[in-house]
């Protein structure tokens, strides 16, 4: 008798495919586990094992499994079910959720591109094959494994890779390489720390005053009579501070009162390898109340949305609740919805749980997602995920509890590729298959979890509080309409934000400031004839990146030089429109020469150690400005700043969607909400052209119910979420008349069964990225219409389009529950 396997491909297909398993191989075949198999023309493709079974199914020749690649499962079984509820959910194939899932040294395919490790410990042994192979590549060339194959003349290479990569000589090339340089500061301590021999050291240096002037600046810079925790001093500082010459400080080191030492900046603290929940802060009065509400709720419901104003201590909670999880034997999975914030949550959770906690994010090498993954595999499995919204897909054997951080944070939806799922309502799917409770925290929720929160089906506990009792910021709006009429605008800034920006410095303070655009200038223009560039494969107008002197596409990444005359008219008058950040920071440079700037965006934050360096830098007061995107508007915590400037709340306002006011009240309390965070109040100047909106008044208020009871009128009376369902349909092609045809047929075919449930197609605001062409058609369904039924027309439409000879290349997708 014949065996056979089920297996899903890392290809965007939805069935299962079967193949035959030879003789020797039977054994060792289960559910769960990697086999190598052929498919299409000479192409491998590792595939993972659904069903081991005795159907042989009729009508076509069947092709025969390559290769085992494991001895036991790689996944659970409770991962296939997961794997196969977003698949449905969010109407894409479960061979695309296999491929999002898994990472890519767990997938090897023909096309995987491989390199060899110049630093290889040439001692481990290997086979003839490895052998072979890896001298193919030694040349430092990197090949795809289809190539590979055919230079070595090794029938089938995946199983050598695999073992090759497992004694790591060589890895998989990826995007995002690790480039990992830890930068080292030097830094000055006294060798005798104790404190009380203070006074007798300055003592001794009466008669060099040069060189007690150095350690009183010491004292001063480490907080030594504060009573305070010590501060790091470094040696820069402080000959700065203290004006002395290094020789000065040469001497203190010779009469050994101070020692030098290097420190590796971007890691802030020792890290703690043991767990010690004695570390866990007490809770205060409004916190505890808070918890003991949550495990009151968390009786009754699985779902829970904590409505803490920024700064309650939401962070205080979720490890008083982690530390409960723990202590029941159960695995917690904390989501949060952005790589910078990871590095200030990781030192605040490694300081209690030590090394239980694991960290999964897309800057970690493949290699070391392999690693984690193998882990959560294993025995001794990591008891807590710190992650972003891919660790939804780690194995997980006992999840307890889910916290999803800035619940809110339209981050955790996935654009692109599919699965276009939404990382917060897929981790609440995952929760519940485990019987775990769900904790979503925020200071401005989303409106559908609060609406969620009013129909009963989430509990709702609020705090509105901050710690030690310091009040939320004081925003002032400024009308920047007027000021730019009255020519009072300095560049970008008010008066009242550079006066408060001036003060702020003075006494020592750190400004945060704001403005939602990278790059130097959102576009030029002929001053002339009013002409713009634009990318040839988008149609987006450039951005200005004075720093790179080029002008770069936000959308297909092509970057293009900067014309010097106007290719329309020939005229020389080109000018820059508008603020990004880099020209905020060039302005700020020129108003305040002394202050230290860094910037935070996407551009100044491409390696995986920069957003731990520049948020360092800040949190350690090497920095007195921070200017950046909305990557500083998020959860970050900052003992120093007094002052938060929003340099431009309007393009937030007016963004055409039908969540911008909602995502502009988010942007802006949050970023408020990094100004006074301990101690005293902090100050916010929102500088808008729109003072008297609504919506301004909502955000200096922080009126949250107004906001929602607003944007409830307006989802109601136009028929968005949560009343009714969304669901995108994009179609592309490179062809403009084509992909026409195609959308105008869909939308027919669409009417028929929804009516005017349906809308479109229209051509979206962008309507042409990397050279395709998009359409897009809306439906608007009631969320009373049963989902699976509503998927099987859309399915079935999708298929009837794609059969027609005429459309069979056009892309055809959906995006559920937009963002
Ligand atoms: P949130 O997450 O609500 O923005 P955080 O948890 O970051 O608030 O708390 C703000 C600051 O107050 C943090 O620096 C935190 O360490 C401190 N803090 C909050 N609660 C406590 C507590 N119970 N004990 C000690 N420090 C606390
Ligand atoms: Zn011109
Ligand atoms: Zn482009």
């Amino acid at each position: 008798m014949s065996l056979f396997v089920d297996v899903i491909l890392p290809l965007p297909l939805s069935n299962r495919y079967t193949y035959i398993l030879p003789d020797d191989l039977a054994e060792q075949v289960k559910m769960g586990i990697r086999v190598i198999v052929p498919f299409g023309p000479k192409k491998y493709y590792t595939a993972i094992v659904t069903e081991v079974h005795d159907r042989a199914p009729e009508g076509y020749k069947l092709k025969s499994v390559v290769e085992i690649l494991d001895r036991a499962p790689i996944i659970f079984p409770g991962q296939l079910r997961f794997w196969e509820w977003i698949a449905s959910y969010y109407l894409c194939t479960i061979g695309d959720v296999y491929k999002a899932a898994l990472p890519s040294g767990l997938k090897l395919e023909s096309e995987t591109l491989v390199i060899y490790n110049p630093d290889f410990d040439v001692s481990v042994s290997l086979n003839a094959g490895e052998q072979t192979i890896l001298e193919s590549l030694a040349n430092g060339k990197e090949r795809n494994l289809a190539t590979l194959q055919k230079e070595c003349h090794v029938k089938n290479i995946l199983p050598y890779i695999k073992t090759l990569l497992e004694k790591e000589a060589i890895f998989i090339k990826e995007e995002v390489r690790r480039s990992y340089k830890p930068k080292m500061e030097t830094r000055v301590r006294l060798c005798n720390p104790n404190v009380e021999c203070i006074q007798t050291l300055l003592e001794s240096l009466k008669r060099a005053p040069k060189q007690q002037a150095v350690l009183r600046t010491y004292i001063e810079l480490a907080c030594l009579e504060s009573g305070e925790e010590l501060e790091e001093v470094c040696r820069k500082d402080l000959l700065e501070k203290s004006g002395a010459s290094s020789s000065i400080l040469n001497e203190l080191i010779e009469k050994g009162i101070f020692e030098l030492y290097q420190f590796e900046i971007g890691h802030l603290k020792e890290e703690n390898q043991r767990t010690d929940f004695q570390l866990v802060h007490p809770l205060n009065d409004y916190q505890q109340k808070a918890f003991a509400e949550i495990n009151h709720l968390f009786s009754e419901k699985n779902i829970c949305l904590l409505h803490g104003v920024t700064a309650s201590g939401k962070t205080e909670i979720y490890i008083h609740l982690i530390k409960q999880t723990l202590q029941a034997g159960r695995q917690v999975l904390y989501l949060l919805p952005e790589i910078a914030l990871t590095t200030q949550i990781t030192q605040r959770l490694k300081r209690v749980f030590g090394d239980q906690l694991g960290i999964y994010h897309s800057k970690f090498s493949d290699m070391e997602r392999v690693e984690i993954w193998q882990k959560q595999l294993s025995e001794k499995e990591y008891r807590i995920i710190l992650g972003v919204r891919s660790s939804v897909f780690l194995p997980f054997r006992n999840l307890g509890l889910v916290i999803v951080d800035e619940e809110h944070e339209n981050t955790y939806k996935q654009q692109d590729p599919a699965p276009r799922y939404h990382a917060r309502n897929a981790a609440i799917m995952l929760a519940s298959m485990h019987r775990a409770k769900t904790i979503l925290g925020t200071a401005t929720p989303s409106i559908e979890s609060y609406f969620n929160t009013q129909i009963g089906k989430y509990g709702l506990v609020s705090l509105s509080q901050r710690h030690h009792a310091v009040e939320l910021p004081q925003i002032m709006v400024v009308d920047i309409a007027e000021l730019i009429h009255k020519r009072r605008m300095k560049g970008a800034f008010s008066p009242l934000l550079l006066e408060k920006m001036r003060q702020a410095l003075e006494q020592k303070e750190q400004v945060i400031l704001f403005q939602n655009r990278r790059g130097f200038a959102p576009m030029i223009e002929c001053h002339t004839c009013g002409w713009v560039p634009k990318c040839k494969n988008c149609d987006v107008s450039l951005t200005y990146h004075k720093g790179l002197k080029q002008l770069t596409c936000h959308y297909c990444g092509y970057t293009y030089s900067v014309p010097q005359v106007c290719p329309a008219c020939n005229g020389n008058d080109l000018r820059n429109r508008g603020f990004g950040t880099e020209r905020i920071e060039d302005e700020i440079r020129e108003i305040f020469p002394e202050a230290r700037i860094a910037r935070m965006d996407l551009d100044t934050t491409r390696t995986r150690s920069a957003h731990e360096q520049i948020i360092a830098d800040f949190q350690q007061k090497r920095t007195d400005i921070l200017i950046g995107t909305q990557m500083v508007s998020k959860g970050l915590d900052f003992e120093h700043v007094s002052v938060v400037g929003i340099l431009n709340a309007d393009s937030m306002m007016n963004f055409p969607d039908f969540r911008s006011h909602e995502r502009a009240f988010q942007l802006m309390v949050q970023v408020s909400g990094r100004a006074g965070r301990k101690k005293k109040q902090g100050t916010v100047v929102l500088q808008t052209k729109s003072k008297d909106s609504p919506l301004i008044e909502q955000i200096v208020k922080a009126d949250y119910p107004t906001l929602y009871e607003n944007q409830m009128a307006e989802r109601l009376l136009f028929k968005y979420p949560p009343f009714h369902r969304l669901v995108y349909i994009y179609l592309k092609h490179k062809h403009a008349e084509l992909v026409d045809a195609a959308s105008r047929e869909m939308a027919i075919h669409l009417r028929r069964i929804f009516g005017s449930r349906i809308l479109g197609p229209d051509a979206p605001p962008i309507a042409r990225i990397q050279t395709l062409y998009i359409r897009k058609i809306i439906l608007k369904i009631e969320t009373s219409v049963s989902l699976s039924k509503v998927y099987e027309q859309l399915q079935y439409i999708h298929r009837s389009i794609q059969e027609d000879e005429r459309f069979r290349y056009v892309t055809i997708y959906f995006d559920v529950d937009p963002y």
